[in-house]
């Protein structure tokens, strides 16, 4: 939540921005001139969020922008489809307790913080019960025990929610918890918060990551060319320059970014920001969420025209998740 209690002058920007997000499908219309009819009856149960510096990016009047897609509810948000369900990933049975999850060799992955500065609608964590997994800095403590028991963990991954949610201040403490486990090598954090709001990349930040014992690696989450604005290109080439090392995650989405132009323009502008690209992710089968789909082999074409356009570096790879396996899936051509 935001601390409100604090007074205007000390909050830093990106926190005013988290809280002057648009957060209805009436105030998001407005800013956009589009007509909020088709729109206003859907996905009762994800509430709206865009903040303003990533609705500054939408094109005005247009209700297909890639990026508007995104974040619009959408009146199919309320049908079922076979197969797409609330906990796809059966998350709730890798769940340690106290917001940690352990699903492959190595490394565990904690639930920083629920909330979020933006609200996609194909989120696949838009069901989670946060509250049982127990996310939250409150859980910290009882986490970091349960990797400091088990030198196995060698890296672990910051996630949510998106784990920039939290303070500087707090995320300063966690990282000086964390450098006292001795078995720890990397540090990740994933995040969507240097596109949400690239204000959050703060000086704070930056010394955070270059003091740190380990090395860090930022994941971030983004689906097309158009998030990558100006101020967007510059906080992640100051993320860069910290000596962070930066990896992409890109959900595949139909009508978002499901297009060999959309897909090569995205890849061919990460490496201007000091991005490599990573992972392409089939969608999550969450409920609520299946007219995102893409089909396996329209995914596949995808990719052997990335092949063919871009050097092999630029080309991320396709996975996908699947309940028990032991890592990522990668899309394999037959
Ligand atoms: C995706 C994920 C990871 C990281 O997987 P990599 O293949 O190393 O990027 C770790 N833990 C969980 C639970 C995950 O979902
Ligand atoms: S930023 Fe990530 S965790 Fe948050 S709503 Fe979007 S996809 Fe979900």
């Amino acid at each position: 939540m935001i601390p409100v209690s604090v007074a205007t002058w000390q909050t830093p920007e990106w926190l005013r921005e988290v809280a002057d997000a648009y957060r209805s499908v009436g105030d998001l219309c407005r800013a956009l001139g589009i007509d909020p009819a088709p729109f206003t009856s859907a996905g009762a149960d994800w509430p709206v969020r865009v903040p303003r510096p990533f609705a500054r990016r939408i094109a005005r009047g247009n209700p297909d922008d890639p990026l508007l897609r995104q974040v619009m509810p959408d009146t199919r948000e309320d049908d079922t489809a076979p197969g797409f369900v609330h906990d796809p990933l059966c998350e709730a049975g890798a769940c340690r307790g106290a917001g940690l999850l352990q699903k492959y060799a190595g490394r565990a992955l904690l639930l920083a913080t629920p909330s979020c500065a933006i609200h996609c609608r194909f989120c696949f964590r838009r069901h989670t019960a946060y509250a049982d997994a127990g996310a939250g800095p409150s859980h910290w403590d009882t986490a970091l025990q349960y990797v400091a028991a088990d030198p196995a963990i060698r890296e672990l991954v910051l996630s949510g929610g998106d784990p920039l949610m939290v303070a500087d201040d707090s995320l300063a403490r966690l990282f000086e918890e964390l450098a006292a486990l001795p078995q720890l090598r990397r540090l990740r954090i994933h995040t969507r918060l240097p596109v949400a709001i690239p204000s959050r990349v703060t000086d704070e930040l930056l010394a955070m990551i270059g003091r740190a014992p380990w090395p860090v690696t930022v994941a971030i989450h983004v689906n097309h060319r158009n998030e990558i604005d100006g101020p967007v290109l510059d906080a992640l080439k100051r993320l860069r320059r910290s000596g962070a090392l930066l990896l992409s995650q890109t959900v595949l989405l139909r009508g978002v970014n499901d297009s060999p132009e959309d897909l090569a323009g995205l890849m061919e502008a990460l490496p201007d920001a000091g991005v490599m690209p990573y992972y392409l992710h089939c969608l999550d089968p969450v409920a609520g969420a299946a007219h995102f789909e893409v089909p396996g082999e329209r995914a596949l074409a995808l990719i052997r025209e990335l092949r063919r356009r871009l050097p092999g570096y630029l080309v991320p790879r396709l996975v996908r998740e699947a309940a028990g396996a032991p890592n990522k899936l990668p899309v394999e051509f037959e």
